[in-house]
């Protein structure tokens, strides 16, 4: 059966307080259910046992659905089927339903699903970011191919859990044993500063922001530097880029616009690759810049990233495009209601489940 046309299930131009903005009640939920309320939404947190007392505690959850398991959520959807209810993903939104529970998603979703696939396969979002203009690490096939330091990334490695920094091809052959039976892909390690972008493109009215940027603070490999080269030799010392928290970061303003180029080329190209709205809403580059102030690109999220929940009282960025405590969350609930106000909300929600 065909899902409902948007205008069906919202009817035209109403005010934002009968909607309600529904998050999973993790990553960046909070941050994302107070920027709807702001906004003038109604709110609800999806829960576990675990996180419902934490989400019922703020004034700006008007509603909490408690569940088993997030994994579960696709059997409690049909309890929003009824009401004008407007799912936010983030990060672990794609971490708890698989790519098809994602897309099979019948409540109307801000974003593009699209772009999960593109998204999801490191081939297909090198291809993209590459047809962007930008500069990737160098992968190599085979151990036997490797010429520099390369980081060894698991398939299903979550938040550098699973990654390997191998100096050289005698190092991965020491290692093999391993990988064996294993898939991964070898990068060329990039030393630098790693830097996330977090912008958002609004389909409204074309015009792409940076919001804020982040860096990652991750042990062990952010501390090794405090221990001198020289009374590391012989500690067996492995680095890990397992993620700890995000600290606040302004760039040189001279590399402000390569910056901005890359985000518009990214959203440029998506339209050519997922459909004609492409990527819009919240996303981030992740990269890692050189000292001859190159970035080179690791990744790309579509979606809020937990960076963000530094700025949930905006960030020097957004403080350039608004007067107001701008946060990523808050800006997506401002689109929704700019396009609820024109008329035009089927070009922020995803096409698949609705239309
Ligand atoms: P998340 O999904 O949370 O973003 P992830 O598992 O996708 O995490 P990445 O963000 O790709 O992991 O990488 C984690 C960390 O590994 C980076 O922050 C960076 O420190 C390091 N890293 C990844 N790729 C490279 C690279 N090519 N060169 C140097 N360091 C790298």
């Amino acid at each position: 059966m065909l899902a409902p046309k948007v205008e069906q299930l919202f009817g035209n131009r109403e005010q934002a307080e009968y909607y309600t903005i529904v998050t999973l009640g993790s990553h960046s939920a909070l941050q994302i259910l107070k920027g709807a309320k702001d906004e003038g939404f109604r709110t609800l947190a999806v829960a576990n046992r675990q996180t419902e007392r934490l989400y019922r505690s703020y004034g700006f959850v008007d509603e909490v659905l408690a569940i088993e398991r997030y994994e579960d959520f696709p059997r409690h959807m049909q309890s929003l089927e009824h009401r004008k209810a407007v799912i936010v993903p983030h990060g672990s939104f794609v971490a708890y339903l698989s790519l098809e529970d994602h897309k099979k998603m019948t409540i109307p979703y801000f974003g593009n699903k699209a772009v999960l696939d593109w998204e999801a396969s490191r081939e297909l979002q090198r291809q993209w970011l590459s047809a962007a203009g930008l500069n990737l690490p160098r992968q190599f096939k085979t151990g036997a191919e490797i010429d520099r330091p390369v980081i060894v990334k698991l398939y299903g490695a979550n938040g550098g859990k699973g990654y390997m920094f191998v100096r050289d091809a005698h190092d991965f052959e020491e290692r093999a044993g391993l990988l064996a039976r294993r898939n991964y892909i070898i990068q060329e390690y990039i030393i630098g500063v790693p830097l996330y972008i977090h912008y958002f493109y609004s389909p409204l009215t074309g015009r792409l922001e940076i919001m804020s940027m982040d860096r990652r603070y991750e042990t062990n490999v952010d501390s090794l530097g405090r221990i001198p080269a020289a009374a590391q030799e012989g500690l067996d010392l492995e680095p890990s880029y397992v993620v700890v928290g995000n600290q606040s970061l302004s760039l040189r303003e001279s590399m402000l616009a390569e910056a901005y180029r890359m985000g518009e080329d990214v959203v440029r190209v998506s339209k050519d690759i997922c459909g004609p709205k492409g990527l819009f809403g919240a996303f981030c580059i992740e990269t890692i810049i050189t000292p001859d102030t190159q970035f080179y690109v690791m990744e790309i999220s579509a979606r809020i990233v937990a960076g963000t929940n530094l700025f949930i009282n905006g960030s020097p960025y957004s403080y350039l495009n608004y007067d107001e405590p701008m946060s990523t969350g808050r800006r997506i609930a401002r689109e929704l209601k700019n396009a609820l106000l024109s008329n035009s909300l089927r070009l922020v929600l995803d096409d698949s489940g609705v239309l």
